[in-house]
């Protein structure tokens, strides 16, 4: 779940422990018996995941009542010799305290208990702010303006309108159905319609679009290293795509704007630019550079961020919709029980009261088998005849053979690790269209 799940973007490197998760060795010792966190920091091998955004949402009460969502931290540590990630501490809420225990492996219910009330809370950011978020409302600002700015026969335009397929009809649909007052997301969240719809907001708002570019995310959160984290299927094969998208738009671009300064000569991209970061436009943040797309190196840095977060990253966060989202006890969107205050003493019947009740659980099942098995287009499959331009032929068909031989090294991975299916070319989209 952290590392091929829904939400796989979460995990970060422990270099030093905090004061509001006071973990010990004690703790560490109830999965691998004499190994230490001074050890475990030194080797690079203690990893967290902090809910911390979630701290004060209010909780939700549609329909049946009082939900509970906490904002909870879990920590993680990689097994020096099978090199995989164990969980080993979970704290509930965010301050330590006599009441908010840090729960083990050891602890039985209880265990199973902080467990799914971390998927809750995993849950509520991966639909409000990863999906939600930072792929459907963060592209629609450039679905609009591109529209509003470019020629249809402009390059740039040409190029990204088989991406922007359905993302505004399915965004709107999102807003009618999903977010509105009393929809699904009110009924099956545990925060509460309107702290959901800030989460999504404040993802957007954190997120300055320079400062996301995939290789960065990974570095800034300490995993990018494969020899400190070797189980990380969601970064190996989405770095994969990011390389061959980057290239493709590279050579798109260079048939366009052979000099590194031709984009400043643009007038429609200069003013598809200003629409974009304007107060009364789109409002992207951290775009571009020194306020306009000054060279090419910079536009190509953009359009990739753009079509890998239209394909490969909506793909990523989508599909476990239905895989590991429409079954409820794996990730209930919302617990119906207060969290535990001490690690011993539960009961089956205390996990089963954390679990949302059957309609609630047979509304998550229909929304994940909706929303996580429609696969329109495929990343890559031009329709025959959209580059009418014979230069961009051979770039093309250089994509998509990168495409197709990522596909190869993701089934050969997938022998030799825990299948990771998401990113595997035909379930790959073009577009946010679902
Ligand atoms: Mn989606």
């Amino acid at each position: 779940m952290r590392v091929g799940g829904p939400n796989p973007v979460m995990l970060q490197r422990v270099n030093e422990l905090d004061d509001r998760f006071p973990v010990t060795d004690v703790h560490l010792n109830s999965v691998l018996s004499g190994d230490t966190l001074v050890a475990a920091i030194a080797e690079g091998r203690l990893y967290l995941v902090d809910f911390y955004m979630l701290d004060g949402a209010p909780d939700g009460d549609y329909p049946h009542g009082q939900k509970y969502i906490y904002a909870p931290m879990a920590m993680f540590v990689v097994d020096p010799k099978t090199r995989t990630l164990l969980p080993f501490a979970i704290q509930i809420k965010q301050q330590p305290a006599d009441d908010n225990p840090v729960f083990t492996p050891q602890d039985g219910w209880n265990w199973l208990i902080a467990k799914t009330m971390v998927e809750v809370a995993d849950g509520n950011v991966h639909e409000a702010a990863t999906h939600l978020g930072r792929t459907h409302l963060f592209i629609e600002p450039f679905v609009v303006t591109t529209y509003r700015q470019l020629a249809p026969n402009h390059p740039v335009a040409l190029l990204l309108a088989p991406h922007f397929e359905g993302t505004l009809a399915i965004n709107e649909a999102a807003w009618r159905h999903l977010i509105a007052n009393k929809g699904a997301v009110d009924k099956l969240f545990g925060a509460s319609i309107k702290a959901a719809r800030g989460l999504s907001a404040a993802s957007i708002r954190d997120n300055p679009f320079n400062d996301i570019m995939l290789p960065d995310t990974f570095e800034k959160r300490g995993v990018a290293d494969g020899d400190l984290l070797p189980d990380y299927p969601y970064r190996d094969d989405s770095m994969l795509y990011w390389s061959a998208i980057e290239k493709w738009v590279s050579e798109y671009l260079a048939v366009y704007y052979p000099n590194e300064g031709d984009p400043q000569a643009d007038t429609e991209l200069q003013a598809w630019f200003a629409e974009l970061v304007a107060t009364d436009g789109g409002r992207v943040i951290g775009f571009g550079e020194d306020g306009g797309i000054k060279t090419r190196s910079c536009l190509t840095k953009s359009l990739t961020l753009i079509i890998y977060t239209c394909s490969v990253q909506h793909a990523a966060v989508n599909f476990p919709q239905y895989d590991l989202m429409s079954y409820t006890p794996n990730m209930p969107l919302a617990s119906y029980a207060e969290a535990p205050t001490t690690t011993s003493g539960a009961t089956e019947q205390d996990f089963l009261d954390v679990l949302p009740p059957l309609d609630m659980a047979e509304l998550q099942m229909n929304l994940g088998y909706l929303l996580g098995n429609v696969h329109y287009t495929q990343l890559g499959q031009y329709k025959k005849g959209h580059f009418t331009d014979g230069r961009i032929a051979e770039p093309m068909n250089r994509f998509q053979q990168q495409v197709t031989s990522i596909g190869g090294t993701i089934q050969e991975r997938n022998t030799t690790r825990r299948p990771y299916e998401f990113l595997v070319p035909t379930g790959v989209p073009q577009s946010i269209n679902i």
